[in-house]
């Protein structure tokens, strides 16, 4: 079986959590979505995961399933390796008179995280994985960013309400079986059989929201 990781011909001996593991509680992780994986690439990215969690958590509030998780799997991890954790998480905020403060985000962080996460539940939808010819980007729809690029905020602007209902059937690439909704849901867009571009719409906590738009290159085959 190869691995779900694009252009990865590695045997897949193991098996990857899409998202991870480290994002639902002991108690609610049954049946969880998986992926055949190598062991390069399964839980290579353990300290990204917790960092992404973490900030998903703080802008998911004030719901309660993020609350949830916070105190339950972030929380009990500032403490420890010297407040190293902690560090990572400050590191570039910053605060104001007023006490309050603004976090500065590892985009690049985020960016590997759904790229991965783009890639198993692709596999898992269409069992193989995402051809070359895709070309992939990430529209984060809670986060304040400074990308100035004027087709980026158009397509920030508007793809909110392109991509919010049901799919026209002919779009409807196929939904793979999420079961923990309370923490995550996933809708994919596309036509079957990577003849179009497919649009990836992630939703956590049912308020923090992420567009992986999987562009198929012109011309590629
Ligand atoms: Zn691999």
């Amino acid at each position: 079986v190869p691995c779900y990781y694009r252009g990865c011909d590695n045997q897949a001996d193991t098996k990857e959590h899409v998202p991870p593991k480290a994002f639902f509680p002991k108690d609610q992780r049954d049946q969880l979505l998986t992926v055949p994986s190598c062991k390069s690439h399964n839980n290579s990215k353990t300290n990204d995961d917790t960092y992404v969690l973490t900030h998903i958590c703080m802008n998911a509030s004030p719901s309660n399933g993020a609350r949830e998780i916070f105190s339950k799997k972030i929380l009990p991890q500032l403490g420890y390796n010297d407040d190293a954790f902690r560090k990572m998480l400050l590191k570039g905020s910053e605060h104001y008179d007023n006490g309050t403060g603004r976090y500065h985000v590892d985009v690049e962080r985020f960016d590997d995280f759904f790229t991965a996460l783009s890639m198993g539940i692709v596999y898992k939808t269409c069992g193989g994985q995402l051809p070359n010819s895709y070309s992939i980007g990430h529209i984060y729809h809670n986060f304040q960013d400074d990308n100035e690029n004027p087709e980026y905020k158009t397509l920030k602007g508007h793809i909110g309400s392109l991509y919010s209902g049901t799919p026209l059937h002919f779009l409807d690439f196929g939904q793979p079986d999420t079961r923990n909704e309370k923490i995550y849901t996933v809708k994919l867009f596309g036509v079957p059989g990577f003849c179009s571009s497919i649009t990836v719409d992630h939703l956590f906590f049912g308020s923090f929201r992420v567009t992986s738009m999987l562009s198929k290159k012109w011309g590629a085959v």
